[in-house]
């Protein structure tokens, strides 16, 4: 990527990215039930067989089974059996006889994002994990990754590339360095959707949602809890970061279009269903959303997150890591709170109590800082940071 020149870059970057990307409807749609029936007149092709290798869509197949190869060795692919198994129930249970010939991999990157490549490999970023709420919410993101899929929208994306030099510059680049998880941002523009196909992509995946027998409506959620959190910054950061916020002006559009798509039948959420497969897994993310950075995004997805749950101890530690972190006028009172909070909650992550130790040391609150720390050590004596900790003690007495 950094290789490329900056105007090349600025190409892809201006497209949207993989899978999920911002767009609105090509054309507005008319009363619930002409929706209806489109969206029961999109019909679901035959499984699909593997192109001939010397065919350019061959190619681009071989290529993504490459790809996949080196993805599954990377350290950042997720290995949860429970979190497999369920992402591939989920797809096998929307994609309409499609399963056999799909697989989804869970990826450690805190940014929202899925993608879907021609060769049957799914990807799912921790990002979105962590940010959506229910099994309906995720379902329409797969649904819509499908939809790309069952369409083939990567292989037209192929074949109407104008400027074939500049494909093979990329497939190139794809092959070379760095490999799948290092040009994530690159893969993610190669199939950079048309608005077209993006609006079609949103038709199928709520067929295959509805059909599933899902509550259509999450979709629009998705959007609107994305729109939240993009809000607070402006989109100053947008396009900088290979997340689905690169293209953002047309969201709001395109999320109306989902809700009257999704009609008011209602169905199922399986809040409790997700909950369950992604809780080990969790605060792993959290930690990671709050390495990103981006403190005001993360206290808005944490703020929403405690308004569903004011005891979501994991939320108030993270939250209380984000205000230590910014250290902004105030900081370290609000920072104080959450960590307090979350430390006198049961199952507090240990990490709650290292936080809170940072804080007492930074206040000078030298008899709060040794409890905090002592309580971490016992927790965590196998902390890679315990020698650190006890130097902190040390000091301290
Ligand atoms: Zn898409």
């Amino acid at each position: 990527m950094n290789k490329s020149r900056p105007g090349f870059r600025r190409t892809l970057r201006a497209a949207s990215v993989f899978g999920l990307c911002f767009a609105t409807l090509a054309s507005p749609l008319a009363t619930p039930m002409a929706i209806a029936q489109d969206l029961s007149a999109i019909k679901v092709p035959p499984r699909f067989s593997r192109p001939a290798s010397n065919t350019d869509e061959g190619g681009l197949w071989g290529l993504m089974d490459r790809e996949e190869v080196r993805l599954k060795r990377s350290p950042l692919t997720i290995q949860d059996q429970a979190l497999k198994e369920y992402l591939t129930e989920l797809v096998c249970r929307l994609s309409d006889g499609h399963c056999p010939d799909i697989r989804v991999h869970a990826v450690r990157t805190p940014h929202f994002n899925a993608m879907m490549a021609p060769n049957g490999m799914m990807l799912v970023w921790s990002g979105l994990l962590l940010r959506v709420e229910n099994e309906a919410q995720l379902v329409a993101i797969l649904g819509h990754e499908l939809g790309h899929y069952l369409e083939r929208h990567q292989v037209e994306q192929l074949r109407a590339a104008k400027n074939q030099a500049v494909l093979s510059t990329m497939v190139g680049m794809v092959g070379g360095v760095g490999g799948f998880l290092g040009q994530m941002g690159l893969m993610a523009n190669m199939f950079a959707f048309s608005r077209e196909h993006e609006a079609r992509a949103d038709r199928m995946g709520m067929r295959l949602m509805r059909h599933a027998g899902y509550d259509g409506r999450e979709a629009a959620v998705v959007w609107d809890n994305l729109l939240a959190e993009l809000q607070v910054t402006g989109g100053k950061e947008a396009g900088k970061r290979g997340d689905l916020f690169e293209t953002h002006p047309a969201t709001a559009g395109r999320r109306d279009e989902l809700l009257q798509l999704a009609g008011d039948v209602g169905g199922e959420l399986g809040a409790d269903r997700f909950r369950k497969v992604i809780a080990p897994l969790r605060l792993g993310w959290l930690q990671d959303e709050v390495k990103r950075g981006q403190y005001e995004e993360s206290l808005v997805l944490f703020e929403r997150m405690l308004k569903k749950d004011p005891q979501d101890v994991e939320v108030l530690y993270a939250r209380g890591e984000v205000y230590r972190r910014r250290d902004e006028a105030g900081d370290v009172g609000k920072a104080l709170a959450d960590l307090d909070r979350a430390s006198r909650l049961a199952k507090a992550p240990a990490d709650t109590f290292r936080a809170l130790g940072l804080v007492h040391k930074q206040r000078n609150d030298r008899a709060g800082a040794v409890q905090a720390f002592e309580t971490y050590l016992a927790q965590a004596p196998q902390a890679p940071d315990a020698g650190m900790v006890r130097s902190y003690l040390e000091e301290l007495k």
